[in-house]
């Protein structure tokens, strides 16, 4: 998924510091939430900082010192510059380790804050924005990218200000004492810098390729293990062995090539340390020996510079890193950049009478419409009967009613609102639906009956149990209504789920019950016990349901036959069976077969 939206223009190229505020904008903002505990772990820096540039010039001019005093003298200023040396260490260590603690846990508050935010927006997008992306991408956005973007930014506050008070400060205490000696340092250090810059546009360019190989990966990790028995059934586990070797292998080859570099920078880092100590000894050593410079001032100076390694070698590793946080980063903006659904309109209280008015409408990418000139009209109360071959158009209907979709202007009307007018929540809490291929969550069935309600009472579930026929199958169940499905429901039937399914719907007692073929995975008398119970059961409520099988829809008040998007014949089921026409052939041919099951008839 690397545009999220394929349909929309290519943006204009940002500028370098829009780019960073697109990649870290939001995680700034975020830390800007823990800003106490920042500016309390960033203000203990400059103490611990400050206790280790204090150190070299203790011990330089303890060395001074003892090179001329002799005896007593000599012992007492030493034993003072241990104490003195003790206690400075104990203050370093301890800000050292409250500013850590407290710099590390924002960070890590900070990806928690993100993935909740990331997740929450997810939740809000639209539905044909998830027609077109991967889960597999998307999961690795949300846990990978994150925990990059945590992965930088804990050291980069730990170390960061560190490095801020240590590099300068080390700079102008060795430049205050010896000009040429800096200088030589300093010439060293510009050579690493440049260096970095020019390796930067490389890493960057592999850590996108690491990570979008990584997203591959989890993409098909996850499509191959939730369709495991498709994979088996059709012989495809070599092939998809395969398809994952060559994934991982990419993904080996750019993580490669990210390590090539990032040892190259780690190895020049090291050695410029080694480079900067050799410049200072051989300037330094010149400047004592023409007594520019004393020994205890030439072994500060090495001081300062191993003071200064550290910090430099975190800045190095940052600068390594950057790229691939920047890489997160942005890919983390590209989710949040996505338009989520609107949640303005109006929510009155709806009662459910329905008008549909010359719809037609195409899916979005699609060129033939799925429903071309759909018209019709439901009172509360009232059922719908929709049936047609397979790809007519019937679920398609069902998902505009839910606002899955947004219908053209003008076209479908709720107790006289626009639906485009509502907020999509209140058409949402109008209809309960039940679908064919019902998701199960890896739960009891008493929780997936009851999913999106915290504790209904126990007689409504069993009622809703008992109206979807479920209750017949609870003895083969070991515990019952407790008893866990599996992963989207994989232990239990075809007809068992869309079950689950229907008595999820009944309970949530919604004024519209939309049943998308939900019976067709059951058996004959079942669904007649079904809906037997779905009549009792209905009262006012509004109910569309879509169906291969006539018999589930033939008490409906409206018939709407479907082919290829367009309604070919309506009417009652009395009706329908006086024409001659595709309806009254289909209920002839469905009776047959159900006498030659033995059946009553359908
Ligand atoms: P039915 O429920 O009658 O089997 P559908 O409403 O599912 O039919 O499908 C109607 C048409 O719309 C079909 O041609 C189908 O391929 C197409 N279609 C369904 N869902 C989508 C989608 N999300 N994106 C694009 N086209 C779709």
């Amino acid at each position: 998924m690397p545009n999220p939206d394929p349909a929309s223009p290519p943006a204009p190229r940002p500028s370098l510091t829009g780019s960073v505020r697109r990649a870290f904008g939001r995680p700034a903002r975020l830390l800007w939430h823990h800003r106490l505990a920042v500016a309390f772990g960033v203000l203990l820096v400059p103490v611990y900082a400050g206790v280790q540039l204090w150190m070299p010039g203790l011990v330089g001019r303890t060395l001074d010192l003892l090179s001329g005093s002799r005896g007593d003298d000599g012992r007492s200023e030493l034993a003072t510059a241990c104490w003195l040396f003790l206690g400075l260490g104990l203050v370093e260590a301890a800000s050292r380790f409250v500013s850590r603690r407290l710099l590390i846990d924002v960070s890590r508050h900070v990806e928690e804050d993100l993935k909740n935010e990331l997740v929450g927006h997810l939740q809000r997008l639209p539905m044909p924005w998830f027609d077109r992306s991967r889960t597999g991408d998307i999961v690795s956005r949300l846990t990978q990218d994150c925990e990059l973007v945590r992965f930088v930014m804990g050291p980069i506050l730990l170390h960061g200000g560190t490095t801020l008070c240590i590099l300068p400060a080390g700079i102008w205490l060795m430049a205050s004492m010896n000009v040429p000696v800096t200088l030589a340092a300093a010439g060293v250090f510009a050579v690493l810098m440049l260096t970095f810059r020019a390796v930067m546009p490389r890493l960057h360019k592999w850590s996108k390729r690491s990570q979008e190989a990584i997203a591959e990966i989890s993409q098909q990790a996850q499509e191959d293990f939730a369709g495991i028995r498709v994979v088996h059934q059709f012989a495809r586990v070599e092939r998809e062995r395969a398809a994952m070797a060559t994934k991982n292998r990419r993904y080996l080859l750019a993580n490669l090539r990210l390590v090539r570099l990032r040892s190259a920078l780690n190895a020049l880092t090291h050695t410029t340390s080694g480079a900067v100590l050799l410049a200072v000894l051989a300037v330094g050593g010149h400047e004592a020996i023409a007594g520019r410079i004393s020994i205890g001032q030439l072994f500060q100076f090495i001081g300062y510079l191993g003071l200064m390694t550290f910090p430099l070698e975190i800045l190095g590793w940052t600068i390594a890193m950057m790229p691939r946080a920047y890489a997160a980063g942005i890919r983390i903006a590209e989710l949040f950049e996505v338009e989520p659904e609107s949640a303005v309109g109006a929510t009155p209280e709806l009662r459910g009478s329905i008008r549909v008015e010359n719809l037609t409408f195409t899916y979005p990418g699609a060129e033939t419409p799925a429903l071309s000139e759909v018209s019709f009209a439901l009172e509360p109360g009232q059922k719908l009967g929709l049936v047609g071959p397979v790809g007519s158009g019937k679920s398609t209907l069902l998902a505009l009613l839910m606002r899955l979709y947004d219908p053209p202007r003008g076209t479908i009307f709720i107790d006289g609102h626009d639906l485009l007018d509502l907020a999509p929540a209140a058409t949402r809490a109008l209809f309960a639906m039940a679908a064919q291929e019902p998701f199960l969550f890896s739960d009891s069935i008493a929780r997936n009956v009851a999913f999106g309600q915290l504790a209904p009472p126990a007689t409504d579930l069993d009622a809703a149990v008992e109206a979807a026929a479920l209750d017949q199958d609870l003895p083969q169940f070991p515990a019952g209504l407790e008893t866990l499905v599996g992963e989207r429901g994989v232990t239990l039937s075809g007809g068992q789920k869309q079950r689950v399914s229907l008595a999820r719907a009944l309970l949530s007692e919604r004024p519209g019950l939309l049943l998308d073929d939900t019976l067709s995975a059951v058996d004959p008398t079942t669904e007649r016990r079904i809906l037997r119970g779905l009549v009792q059961q209905r009262r006012a409520r509004t109910v569309i349901a879509a169906s291969h099988r006539l018999s589930v829809i033939a008490d409906a008040d409206l018939i709407l036959v479907f082919d290829r998007g367009r309604v070919v014949q309506r009417g009652s089921h009395a009706t329908l069976l006086d024409r001659p026409g595709r309806y009254a052939a289909a209920w002839q041919l469905q009776s047959e077969a159900s006498a030659l099951e033995g059946g009553e008839p359908a």
